[in-house]
């Protein structure tokens, strides 16, 4: 789709006569076709500056919907940094006031914008005011509550899951892409199919989920941790991530790509995709009278850089 650049602003001609008079007595001082001015003002190139960027609060860069405002000199500013800015216009520093920027409002009603998931496949082009909704509920941006063992059904982006798991699940969450994790279970005989505590990590700007679990495999009760990635496959490919665990001389190492949150826990479950560890051999790890399982298992996350000249990966070992 064509981005539309501010030498084309349609609607400001028509702009509604009663509105720009409105804006004339409330505030005789301002002539309305100043904050457009200023925008075009000739130290911005307008066919660099699209709408798009116009409509970009200079505040907190979030896109802006109405009621947009604008200071006497024509900075706008959306209405959440109003609220925050003490009546003071952030970019001039001259007092804000109370005036709305109708013609960039009417701007943004004419523009279609592609969703901001289209590099993952999402082919929407949508209509500025209803772009946040689509890409609220957008499947290439969305995901499915990560959290095992419950039947949650909650949808949402990244962040959104992140702050859900965080208060609703009450997650561990930690910071950093080296961790060390202890799992312990009382009577570990008895366990057939058992969940513990998810674990997110955060490094790299991305989320991790750690799983651990106990599943019947086959005939062998087994334990199993593996790491899946908030986000896309595509995006889940950039890192690896290595798990050990051992105790009395003996260790197990897995190292390996983590699964996309696409990829349904069961899945990646099913698929064996993680550290297995069989049950003797953890009972063994455990130590002691193998009555408790005492599991210490560490891992590390790190980023794949794409060697330029293509094929192999260089590991970017992160501090350890
Ligand atoms: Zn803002
Ligand atoms: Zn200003
Ligand atoms: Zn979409
Ligand atoms: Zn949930």
């Amino acid at each position: 789709m064509e981005m539309q650049s501010i030498e084309c602003v349609p609607s400001l001609d028509g702009m509604d006569e009663d509105e720009m008079h409105r804006h004339h007595s409330q505030f005789p001082s301002i002539a309305v076709s100043k904050p457009l001015g200023n925008i075009m003002s000739p130290g911005i190139h307008p066919g660099t500056t699209s709408v798009h960027e116009l409509l970009e609060c200079p505040v907190c860069t979030n896109s802006m919907y109405p009621p947009i405002h604008q200071c006497h000199n024509g900075h706008t500013l959306c209405s959440t940094c109003k609220t925050r800015v003490h009546n003071r216009c952030p970019t001039c520093r001259q007092e804000l006031g109370d005036i709305r920027c109708l013609a960039l409002e009417k701007v943004a009603e004419s523009l279609e914008l592609p969703c901001k998931y289209m590099s993952l496949g999402c082919p929407e082009i949508c209509p500025y005011y209803s772009k946040l909704k689509h890409e609220s509920l957008c499947n290439f941006g969305t995901y499915n509550c990560p959290y095992a063992g419950s039947e949650c059904s909650v949808v949402g982006d990244i962040t959104f899951l992140v702050a859900h798991l965080r208060d609703d699940h009450k997650v561990d969450m930690h910071s950093g892409c080296t961790f060390n994790h202890r799992y312990v279970k009382a009577n570990p005989r008895r366990v057939e199919n058992a969940t513990w505590m998810l674990t997110v990590f955060h490094c790299f700007g991305q989320y991790f989920c750690l799983h651990f679990e106990a599943f019947q495999l086959g005939m062998a009760p087994v334990y199993m941790a593996f790491l899946r990635f908030m986000g896309d496959e595509i995006e889940a490919r950039n890192y690896s991530y290595s798990l050990e665990v051992g105790g009395n001389g003996r260790k197990l190492i897995w190292e390996g790509t983590p699964r996309s949150v696409r990829d349904s826990h069961r899945k990646v479950r099913d698929s064996h995709d993680g550290l297995i560890i069989q049950r003797n051999m953890a009972l063994f790890f455990s130590g002691g009278d193998r009555k408790e399982l005492k599991l210490r298992v560490t891992g590390r996350i790190w980023k794949e850089q794409q060697n330029p000249e293509g094929g192999a990966c260089i590991p970017n070992l992160c501090s350890l």
